[in-house]
């Protein structure tokens, strides 16, 4: 079995059936793409894999275990994390204070004096942050950074709770083409490294067929081809639907 095994998953909102007996499987240490029209299912998808939706029916087991009625919080202990299109960062903390809350939330401290956490978890956290190459940013105010900057601190932020599955929604949304193709290689060394599987949604071809190990395609809340970059450039319907029959 799969590592997250998602099987004929489904969500209506009134007459729209937004997500359509969904089913596809996450393996252990894979880079895999969700890709669809606007409109096509994706984030209703990602609600539901982290608890912020609840189907109308179908099944999410991570390790085996159902996640379907538990909630965001309880997912994300479990070890499934996701990033969102609109960053969520303290502006006025620096770099490293932003990796150390996320560590110390991760490790359950608590402290009733802020001025404690400042040397908390700063070796872990410059750690992190020098291997998404941000390391000599680490003392600058979150609010001062560029924005492919913050994206990939996101990332760091992300990596602190050392989930076993990250969902990344639209991670690269508003950078530039190469930050783009370079944060998610970024993101492909970190699966290689730590054994950590990804799924994400992106709009940007070059991207999604330079990086996934695998990719699954939407369309009107149905899962149109499911396969490996090679076979999806290759696969008929999704030229149709999708690629504009290129
Ligand atoms: P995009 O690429 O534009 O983000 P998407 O693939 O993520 O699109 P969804 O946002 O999941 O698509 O939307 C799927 C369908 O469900 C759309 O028709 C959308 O209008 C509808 N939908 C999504 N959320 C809701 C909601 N809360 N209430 C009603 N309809 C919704």
């Amino acid at each position: 079995m799969a590592l997250l095994d998602v099987r004929a998953l489904s969500k209506s909102f009134g007459g729209i059936e937004a997500v359509k007996s969904v089913t596809f499987g996450l393996e252990k240490g894979e880079l895999l793409a969700l890709i669809g029209p606007n409109g096509a299912g994706k984030t209703t998808c990602f609600n539901m894999l982290n608890g912020q939706l609840r189907p109308n029916s179908g099944s999410v087991r991570f390790e085996g275990r159902e996640l379907v009625g538990l909630k965001p919080r309880q997912i994300w202990r479990l070890g499934v994390g996701r990033t969102f299109q609109i960053t969520a960062t303290f502006p006025s903390m620096t770099v490293r204070e932003n990796v150390q809350m996320a560590l110390i939330s991760h490790h359950r401290r608590t402290f009733s004096l802020v001025s404690r956490a400042v040397s908390l978890y700063a070796d872990e956290a410059q750690a992190l942050l020098e291997r998404i190459g941000m390391g000599d940013q680490a003392g600058r105010a979150c609010a001062e950074l560029a924005y492919g900057d913050l994206k990939r601190l996101e990332l760091a932020i992300a990596l602190a709770n050392e989930p076993r599955i990250l969902l990344m929604d639209e991670p690269t949304a508003g950078m530039a083409p190469q930050e783009r193709i370079e944060l998610m290689a970024l993101a492909a060394d970190i699966v290689r490294e730590r054994g950590v599987s990804i799924l994400f949604t992106e709009h940007d071809m070059d991207v999604v067929f330079g990086q996934a190990h695998r990719i699954l395609v939407l369309n009107r809340g149905e899962l149109l081809a499911e396969g490996t970059p090679d076979e999806i450039r290759a696969n008929e319907a999704v030229q149709e639907v999708y690629l504009g029959g290129g």
